[in-house]
């Protein structure tokens, strides 16, 4: 690396990259990235336009904000060197890393990995191909023996989150009391059990307590759901319906704060009310209206309005007033399911399951021959010339799939009825562009299309 310095004396448009997967990793972490990557430039004499930065949940998101604006620059040829602490950094997919590298080397743009003392311009096909294999086995490490050792760690009875209010955490990560909060847990299970409302009990505390903490009703809900306050390790479990369960997850016991008793009669009544609430919030829904945009004045042919029971007509020189939102949909359902063709679509998802086999064939083939090149038993001619093949597959498949998914949007309207899909069933008589109107004869209505 001994002409590196001019090398980089011509180089003007120099970005830098910095990415956290949302694990706590002191040497991932954003700051320290930065700071790697501004030392190496101040050392250098180099002017980095800017550090892109993301900081996301997982390492195997690819959409993240910062590498997206990388990638158009890159495009856009406004970018002449990527600073990155690690190539891991890139992506830890290695499809993805490898393709976005060698983009790169055939372009003229430089890729330096400090920490790894690496520099693209001078790594062969085989050592990118390496590299790229390794970030994507790491990461898949990293996650499982993260996972295993949250996994023991809770097993063994340490709180690995913050304790919840009520409780410290001491140094081995054991729950202790904290008998001020503890006076006021108390407080709360007996106001709730002596028929005293959430929002009384709330008052209460925003009036003696506000400084302790912001009390919202959500708060003391919550509060009155925790298990962990008699002294045993549950976590609570709802099911689809909102039904209720808690499961032990460790014997490891801390010192309770509520008697079991006291918690089983508090929190089922207050599961109960959780549970209710999910089912009238379900049940009261926003009004749909199916033919919204569609429907058309018997009279004046202009579209009716829609508001809650009716669909009105709105023009002032018509003499038309309204008709009852159920008694115009369940005729206008029936006369739109004749319609449907539902030959046509099924074969078409057929075809989409073929072509998305198909696809993850291709990715399939591509880590394959990746890794016969890492492994040098694939020459670099042959191996870009596969990519390039594969490449041009998956591309011919996209295409037709994006068309296909097109025509899949065109559900059944039968289907959407059945399935109660009034919203999509709207948009897609919009989309296909259909008005329909009626008419009332001797109290019968007849749909008609425009
Ligand atoms: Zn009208």
């Amino acid at each position: 690396m001994h002409d590196i310095k001019e090398l980089l004396m011509d180089m003007r448009l120099i970005w830098g990259y910095a990415r956290t997967s949302g694990v706590v990793n002191s040497k991932e972490s954003i700051p320290n990235q930065c700071r790697t990557i501004n030392t190496y430039a101040d050392e250098r004499n180099l002017v980095i336009q800017r550090i892109w930065i993301d900081e996301i949940k997982t390492g195997t998101n690819t959409n993240r904000d910062g590498y997206q604006h990388l990638l158009s620059m890159l495009e856009e040829g406004k970018v002449h060197l990527i600073l990155v602490t690690f190539f891991d950094r890139l992506s830890r997919q290695a499809v993805e890393l490898i393709r976005l590298l060698l983009h790169m080397q055939n372009n003229g743009i430089e890729c330096i990995a400090i920490s790894e003392d690496k520099q693209l311009s001078l790594m062969s096909l085989a050592d990118i191909a390496s590299v790229a294999i390794q970030a994507e086995e790491e990461n898949k490490a990293r996650a499982k023996r993260l996972y295993l050792s949250r996994m023991k760690s809770k097993n063994q009875g340490e709180h690995i989150n913050a304790p919840p209010f009520g409780y410290t955490r001491d140094e081995n990560r054991q729950l202790t009391v904290n008998p001020e909060e503890a006076k006021i847990v108390k407080c709360v299970f007996n106001s709730f059990h002596e028929g005293e409302t959430i929002v009384a009990i709330q008052k209460k505390l925003v009036a003696s307590y506000h400084e302790m903490r912001k009390w919202h009703s959500s708060t003391i809900q919550k509060m009155l759901i925790r298990r962990i306050y008699t002294g045993k390790k549950y976590r609570r479990i709802t099911d689809e319906e909102k039904v209720t369960t808690y499961e032990k997850y460790s014997d490891q016991e801390h010192e309770a704060i509520i008697t079991e008793e006291m918690f089983l009669k508090v929190a089922s009544k207050v599961n109960l009310s959780l549970q209710k609430s999910f089912y009238t919030r379900k049940k009261r829904t926003k009004w749909i209206h199916t033919l919204k945009e569609v429907l058309t004045c018997p009279e004046c042919l202009l579209i009716m309005r829609a508001k809650e029971h009716h669909y009105r007509c709105v023009n002032n020189d018509c003499n038309y007033v309204s008709i009852r939102k159920d008694s115009i949909e369940p005729v206008v359902f029936k006369y739109i399911k004749q319609s449907d063709k539902n030959a046509t679509i099924n074969s078409l998802n057929k075809q989409r399951e073929f072509y998305t086999n198909e696809l993850n064939n291709i990715e399939k083939e591509k880590e394959y021959i990746m890794k016969q090149f890492a492994i040098n038993k694939l020459s670099e001619a042959r191996f870009k010339e596969k990519l390039v093949i594969l490449a041009q597959k998956s591309k011919k498949i996209k295409n037709t799939l994006d068309f296909d998914i097109y025509l899949q949007n065109q559900v059944p309207y039968g289907e959407l009825i059945d399935n109660e899909m009034f919203e999509q069933l709207n948009k897609q008589l919009i989309r296909n562009k259909i008005k329909l109107t009626y008419k009332q004869e001797n109290g019968v209505i007849i749909v008609k299309e425009l």
